[in-house]
């Protein structure tokens, strides 16, 4: 059994630029769900049971197809909301090695938040926006639904949830409001980590 991972900060922690009340209801409803959806879809197949929820969004392909729609999407959930609540922090200051790459890879890091900001405005529906490395190197992209990166061999760094159920309380219709607000509560600290330890 899949569980929901308890925050290790409060639901009102990232305010103002995210809300406490979305928060309560992303983590405590909306995540719930995804877990609870996954559990429900793997139910019986105990292989996938003792699996790491991570191993088996990178192997999707090799989910029964009876089940697979259900564990991409819900499995999906599952592990892009667990990778979600890790990299916000409030007020944190990019520095490092990350620095230093996004700094080579898009020359600066307006250059930087300028393409991720698109990349997440503009992303049509529900969706992810990512900063991934794919083969070593830094990339952005967007996912469709819960699509993972990790489907496709890539490793994510940080990434901004842009369904309406994660600023639409606050922001409404003003997605790229959100957006903006986001980069005050991106942890650069646990970036760099997942950064280092990924080039490792
Ligand atoms: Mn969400």
């Amino acid at each position: 059994m899949f569980e929901l991972p308890k925050l290790s900060y409060g639901y009102d922690a990232l305010e103002p630029y995210i809300d406490a009340k979305t928060m309560e209801i992303h983590h405590s409803k909306h995540h719930q769900a995804y877990t609870d959806k996954f559990n429900a879809a793997i139910k019986g197949h105990e292989k996938m049971e003792k699996m790491k929820a991570d191993d088996i969004i990178k192997n999707l392909n090799h989910v029964p197809e009876g089940i697979r729609t259900a564990v991409r999407n819900n499995g999906g959930g599952y592990v892009n909301h667990n990778f979600f609540w890790q990299v916000l922090k409030k007020d944190v200051q990019i520095s490092g090695d990350i620095k230093v790459a996004i700094n080579q890879k898009f020359d600066s890091f307006e250059k930087f938040k300028e393409e991720f900001a698109s990349a997440a405005s503009t992303h049509f529906g529900s969706g992810w926006a990512w900063l991934v490395l794919n083969k070593g190197k830094l990339e952005i992209m967007a996912t469709p639904n819960q699509d993972s990166p990790l489907t496709q061999g890539k490793t994510p760094l940080l990434t901004i949830d842009v369904w309406e159920h994660a600023y639409y309380l606050k922001y409404m219709n003003k997605r790229p409001a959100y957006v903006d607000a986001f980069f005050n509560v991106i942890n650069w600290d646990k970036v760099n980590e997942l950064y280092k330890n990924t080039k490792r």
